[in-house]
């Protein structure tokens, strides 16, 4: 599948600076696309740059350099049709509680100019599942309704792309699910999703392909389904008292990724292969055995390594 791009950011940094404070480089040569249809996750920890970056597309941050292009609009040179083609859902909520999730979504659609006769204020109620509470007071609403609310909120002017700062930091599990079922029936209809998320189980299960920022760098970006497949793979460190003979033909999926004297490391895919078979493969060549560890990646810790061991 080749699809187009939607978003197309290069080079964007950010870095704020105020009086009297260092300044500090919030996002540092960030590069990436997201292509129409798919829901792209942006992953990182507290502090990496997911809010300056979905600030600096809403038009709350300015960007300090880079280009940013959304739906074939320059942010420089089309910020108005840039802003008209995203909806977003910010990190905190920002209405009015004592108006009615009816009465902030009318507010918010003669906000962008649209006329009475082309609301779809019911249609979105329906869609987010606030149409028991459509006329209560908003902050009657419970954490995952006003999260619901902002969802609602960010698509009256039905923008083909949306964008979500961490929906479910705070939310009950029940509601996060909910949530997440109301944001993939949106990008079933065909609506581009963005989200940030710091919980790496919400990006695995929602997202086709995942960023991972950290100081405001990205430092890997694949399909989840690539990210997963390295999490398949095992690592062994052998200490052996003399150098094995080994090649990457020996087992299927098996890499030799360094050979020294006495030291073996060794990668290779669960799946496929088991280690009782490469210890035997080792006895068999009459070498012994002194040192052996095996390192598992999961995600949590690809994300780790990569996020720590990173110079900024
Ligand atoms: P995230 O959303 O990933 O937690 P942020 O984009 O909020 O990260 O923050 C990135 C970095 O920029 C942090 O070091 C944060 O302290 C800093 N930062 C964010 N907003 C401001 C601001 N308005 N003024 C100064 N520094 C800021
Ligand atoms: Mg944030």
């Amino acid at each position: 599948m080749n699809k187009k791009n939607v978003l197309t950011v290069k080079n964007l940094n950010k870095v704020y600076s105020k009086k009297g404070s260092k300044q500090i480089h919030a996002l540092n040569n960030l590069n990436l696309e997201v292509k129409e249809g798919e829901i792209f996750g942006l992953l990182g920890p507290n502090g990496a740059g997911k809010s300056t970056f979905i600030n600096i597309l809403g038009g709350s941050v300015i960007k300090t350099e880079g280009e940013v292009n959304v739906w074939g609009f320059n942010l420089d040179k089309n910020p108005r049709q840039v802003r008209a083609s995203i909806g977003i859902v910010p990190q905190e909520v920002n209405f009015d509680p004592f108006f009615s999730p009816r009465k902030l979504l009318e507010l918010q659609a003669g906000l962008y100019g649209i006329r009475e006769k082309d609301r779809i204020t019911d249609t979105i109620l329906k869609l987010v599942s606030l149409e028991a509470q459509s006329d209560s007071y908003a902050r009657a609403l419970s954490g995952g309704m006003k999260r619901r609310l902002l969802v609602a909120k960010a698509m009256v002017h039905q923008p083909p792309i949306i964008i979500l700062d961490e929906p479910t930091a705070g939310v009950d599990v029940e509601l996060r699910n909910t949530l997440w079922e109301n944001v993939k029936s949106l990008n079933k209809q065909g609506v581009t999703t963005i989200l940030t998320t710091h919980y790496l189980e919400e990006a695995e299960k929602m997202c086709d392909r995942i960023g991972i920022l950290s100081g405001g760098k990205l430092v890997a970006l694949d399909t989840t389904e690539n990210l997963l497949e390295r999490i398949q793979t095992k690592i062994v460190y052998v200490t052996t008292d003399k150098k094995t003979n080994i090649n990457d033909n020996t087992f299927e999926s098996l890499k030799v990724i360094s050979n020294d004297e006495k030291k073996l490391i060794l990668s290779y895919e669960k799946s496929k292969l088991n280690i009782d078979k490469i210890i035997t493969e080792i006895k068999n060549q009459n070498i012994k055995i002194q040192d052996i560890s095996t390192d598992d990646g999961d995600l949590e810790d690809v994300f780790l390594r990569l996020t720590k061991n990173q110079v900024i």
